[in-house]
């Protein structure tokens, strides 16, 4: 079996603590599958900028270009002045143009929408985020909202095809087009065009509003989201609260030439450097990059120990209504392999 080498980015905030607990639950289970990993360590954002006087180091870029796959914990971005984020630019450097988050219960875990299922494709490189903006005076600031036939196509076709590899029913399209009649009407004549073309799938339109409306009374009418980048982002997190948090939800950036795997949460300075933060988004994440790599029964092996320590409910994080710590939870899923 050969060595996967994996760029591994441990962020700021909890992020060390989720990715040193990621790390060990991985190689715990490799032990167990013969897999093995081969961790290049570069980190990103204000402690890498104290390190080496860059926020995002040539190292890094080095190294994800040649591994093609990276694991990584959330950057803090800071509000207003101050650098640019750091994981807007690593989607735009390698283009990682479909942002992959599933949405799945975990069992144990008393939520009003037990069994949920659904997954988000996020369109992970244009809209509002293509951090153009500017002052046109001191009272008025603009930003420019860019959304191409090119990113609309793509991440269409990464929801349809992903539907059809895994039997998924329904896609549904969300969007604003009522009112940005160009931008969104854009992306949505691409959902349409690529939408004829798998007719076995559903497919429908909600106006994002009454999809934050609809995710809260009934969100088992979804099956697949399919959205702009900041719809995307916000729902993402409204969706996570349906199952029990932050804590659960995993994303993978998904590009031609690399992939960066990681949380939907941030770096959670409320909490950061205490030993509470739930790890499971994270390794759910890294579960997600092995199914990438074709390690399958690591991946699988994973999961399972994860589903049976929640199953258990002995040894739950705090986000969940426990009082283990991350060592203590991430310890509790190496005894389940
Ligand atoms: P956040 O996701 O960091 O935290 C929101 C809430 O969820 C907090 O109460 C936090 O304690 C809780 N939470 C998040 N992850 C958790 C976990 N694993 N276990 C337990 N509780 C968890 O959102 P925020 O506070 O709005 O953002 C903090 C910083 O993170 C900001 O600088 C933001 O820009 C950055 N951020 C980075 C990424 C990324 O690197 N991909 C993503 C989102 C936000």
């Amino acid at each position: 079996m050969p060595t996967h080498k994996i760029t591994l980015i441990p962020g700021d905030g909890i992020g060390p603590e989720v990715t040193a607990a990621t790390v060990k639950i991985l190689e715990a289970a490799g032990k167990i599958t013969g897999a093995s990993f081969e961790w290049h360590t570069h980190n990103a954002g204000a402690d890498a900028f104290a390190k080496t006087g860059e926020y995002i180091p040539q190292s890094l870029y080095d190294s994800v270009k040649e591994n093609k796959v990276a694991l990584k914990g959330p950057v803090t971005t800071p509000i207003g002045g101050g650098f640019t984020s750091i994981n807007v630019t690593l989607r735009k450097k390698f283009d990682l143009y479909s942002n992959f988050r599933p949405v799945k219960s975990l069992p144990g875990i008393k939520t009003n929408y037990p069994n949920l299922d659904l997954v988000i494709f996020r369109e992970n490189t244009e809209d509002l985020y293509a951090g153009l903006e500017v002052m046109i005076n001191p009272d008025i600031a603009q930003s420019l909202k860019i959304i191409t036939r090119k990113g609309s196509l793509r991440i269409a076709k990464s929801a349809f095809e992903y539907a059809r590899r895994h039997g998924r029913k329904k896609v549904h399209a969300i969007h604003k087009a009522n009112i940005m009649k160009l931008s969104d009407g854009l992306f949505l004549k691409c959902c349409k065009e690529v939408a004829a073309e798998y007719p076995e799938i559903t497919y429908a339109e909600h106006i994002v509003d009454n999809t934050c409306m609809q995710l809260v009374m009934n969100p088992f009418q979804y099956d697949i989201i399919l959205t702009e980048n900041l719809y995307g982002d916000i729902l993402s997190d409204l969706c996570s609260g349906l199952i029990g948090g932050l804590g659960l939800v995993p994303g993978a950036n998904i590009g031609v030439d690399a992939s960066i795997f990681e949380a939907v949460h941030g770096s959670a300075p409320d909490i950061a450097g205490q030993d509470k933060a739930n790890p499971t988004a994270l390794l759910q994440s890294a579960v997600l990059m092995l199914h990438h790599l074709e390690e399958t029964a690591t991946a699988d092996l994973i999961q399972k120990a994860l589903e049976r320590v929640y199953a258990e409910g002995k040894t739950l994080t705090r986000d969940i209504g426990g009082t283990a710590g991350t060592t203590a939870f991430s310890d509790a899923v190496v005894a389940a392999l």
